[in-house]
């Protein structure tokens, strides 16, 4: 009988609003999916497919206290509302797609934005900037069958009490169930999935010390603060 030569890591986990964890499989992310947002990236604003990155499932963190990561001299903050999957599949229908969602929260997908900047001109992988350490602060997730499949409504994002990021949950230019969709013709989703779906416009540096909130209507709220 074979045995581990480590000991396994323990999953990362989210927890359930109502009681029990989420254990987490992959984080995929979506790139510019608002239109006020992929304006202010330079990009097109018109409906072209989605593209999607990934951070690692470890970082992800619900605490209330995370690192202001290394290598950076820009640190942004991109509030998002963050799909579960709970049942997994490939090339899902998109009239299907929301029987796949296990619940909502809302997440930061945090981007080291100097070194993307660096990245995007040499046309290198983003991971370094959106794969580091604490990189996905999230809140308690919600469950589908408590809340439903919120598509409408604000989605903010505060720094020490400011309002830095506002849209609306409708904006989205691909919605939740094309997303799921479309990202399952890529890879068979699992359950365990995380999807961040794109941030509104706003986006803007964080600094040591800053209090960060991100609020989505239907679904709730994340505070963490930056040491
Ligand atoms: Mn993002």
């Amino acid at each position: 009988m074979s045995h581990f030569v480590l000991p396994p890591a323990a999953p990362t986990v989210l927890d359930v609003a109502g009681g029990g964890l989420f254990p987490i499989r992959r984080v995929f992310c979506v790139g510019r999916n608002y239109a006020a947002h992929a304006r202010e990236m330079g990009g097109n604003p018109d409906r072209e497919p989605p593209f999607f990155f990934t951070k690692p499932a470890d970082a992800i963190s619900s605490a209330p206290t995370i690192p202001y990561p290394p290598a950076t001299r820009d640190l942004h903050h991109e509030g998002e509302l963050v799909v579960a999957i709970g049942a997994g599949g490939a090339d899902i229908a998109q009239e299907r797609a929301l029987d796949h969602v296990f619940g909502y929260t809302v997440g930061v997908d945090l981007t080291r934005r100097d070194l993307q900047s660096a990245l995007r001109k040499e046309g290198r992988p983003w991971d370094m900037a959106k794969g580091f350490d604490f990189a996905g602060p999230c809140g308690i997730l919600r469950p589908a069958a408590d809340i439903g499949h919120p598509s409408k409504g604000a989605i903010t994002l505060s720094v020490n009490g400011v309002q830095k990021q506002a849209g609306d949950l409708a904006d989205m230019v691909w919605s939740v169930p094309e997303i799921v969709a479309i990202l399952s013709g890529l890879v068979a989703l699992a359950p365990g999935d995380l999807i961040f779906t794109g941030t509104p416009e706003g986006v803007g540096p964080l600094a040591r010390g800053d209090r960060v909130e991100v609020r989505a209507a239907g679904i709730g709220g994340h505070v963490f603060t930056l040491r």
